[in-house]
């Protein structure tokens, strides 16, 4: 792509890895350095011009003009929308409390990382990826953690009951309290800084500090606002066109279409690295007029305590699901057969076995359960790049 590329943030750092922020930034195996997406050289190599701590404010579509919140207006030939989200605001009182944090930023993780030295009790409210992460690195920490969950079990978005239930056992069994089935009815404090949870039953759990992380809201208000279509996210098409002409959007925004004939749902907003990278891919493949539509089967990762989950294609309620390993090792890749084939893989420390996984996936490799299910059997056999491969 030849034209000039200028890239607008709101944030006053250079692109930078969000992932680690809720995982090895806590637990210390990360430092802010790594996080860095591009070496310092990168931007101005690629002739990319950075400008940082700037907002958009709104877009005109039709005109291709955008207005930033230092009064300038841009003319642009072609512009992507990579706005994310922002996390969902927890609705009780106190909830501004100090001692109170989000996670999304670098600064909301540093935040976070200098009150976990200091704190013996934290309370974790929202028991998905990221409410999970944080309470595994601050049990880490040694802080004594209770996670407060509305829903009657973990993961509920993203995993069926007996992962779910394997996942409440794993934190359990390492040490963090579970509240699950209980909403939050305020925050209590003293001087100003957070001292206790209350929830909906009236018991309190006392804490110095309190992580909420109950979801993100995409940010969505530049694209509606100039009239593009927005549902549940940035509506785009499989390569990353909104309804607008020359705007293209990627990311925790983009709400995309997946390839048809699937059998996975048609549309998806995904919050991950990958679904980040290969929308993102799609997108910039129309702009070299090489249009190479999103292939890619979604996955995710998360780590939480000593377990690495895998997770790869997206199970759907009536899939056949097929254990392989043995929960209790923690070690273990629980399957998801659709019409016989290998469609979804939610893997715990199996990495090798979980890469397998996602070719199966990408195949649609058709598998007898009991084969799965067979510790002994040669999974590699049903790959065909890896049979060729050796
Ligand atoms: P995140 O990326 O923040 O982990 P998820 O949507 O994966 O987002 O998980 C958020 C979790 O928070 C869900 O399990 C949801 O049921 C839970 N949740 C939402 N609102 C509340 C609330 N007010 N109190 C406790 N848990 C909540």
């Amino acid at each position: 792509f030849d034209a000039p590329i200028v890239l607008w943030g709101d944030e006053p750092l250079a692109p930078y890895h969000r992932p680690p922020l809720s995982k090895g930034l806590l637990t210390g195996k990360t430092s802010v350095e790594q996080l860095a997406l591009r070496g310092p050289d990168f931007y101005a190599e690629q002739q990319i011009d950075l400008r940082l701590g700037l907002r958009a404010t709104a877009l005109d579509a039709a005109a291709r003009r955008l207005q930033l919140d230092d009064g300038s207006q841009i003319d642009y030939g072609w512009l992507a929308l990579a706005t994310g989200a922002r996390c969902r605001p927890l609705p009780v009182p106190g909830a501004h409390l100090q001692g109170v944090h989000q996670l999304r930023t670098l600064d909301d993780a540093l935040a976070v990382s200098q009150a976990l030295g200091e704190c013996t009790r934290a309370c974790v409210i929202g028991g998905g990826f990221i409410g999970l992460e944080v309470a595994a690195a601050l049990a880490t920490a040694g802080a004594q953690v209770t996670v407060v969950e509305s829903q009657p079990r973990l993961l509920a978005r993203s995993f069926p009951q007996s992962m779910s239930d394997y996942v409440a056992g794993a934190h359990r069994q390492r040490g963090v309290v579970l509240e699950l089935g209980r909403g939050v009815r305020a925050l209590h404090g003293s001087q100003g800084h957070v001292q206790a949870v209350e929830l909906d039953d009236g018991r309190r759990i006392d804490c110095e500090l309190v992580v909420v992380g109950i979801g993100v809201l995409p940010n969505i208000a530049l694209a509606q606002d100039a009239g593009i279509a927005c549902s549940g996210g940035i509506l785009v098409d499989a390569t990353g066109r909104t309804s607008a002409p020359n705007v293209l959007a990627a990311g925790d925004v983009a709400n995309m279409e997946l390839p048809a004939g699937s059998g996975r749902p048609m549309r998806v907003r995904l919050e991950s690295i990958q679904a980040a990278n290969d929308g993102a891919r799609a997108a910039a493949s129309v702009l070299v007029e090489r249009p190479q539509p999103l292939a890619a089967v979604p996955w995710f990762w998360s780590e939480q305590h000593d377990l690495k989950f895998q997770m790869a294609g997206l199970p759907a309620p009536d899939d056949q699901t097929v254990l392989r390993g043995d929960l209790a090792s923690d070690r273990f890749t629980l399957f998801y057969l659709r019409n016989g084939a290998v469609a979804a893989a939610h893997s715990v420390n199996r990495p090798a076995e979980h890469m397998l996984a996602r070719k199966l996936i990408a195949q649609g490799t058709r598998i007898a359960p009991e084969v799965l299910a067979d510790a002994n059997a040669d999974l590699k056999f049903f790959s065909t790049s890896a049979r060729a491969a050796g």
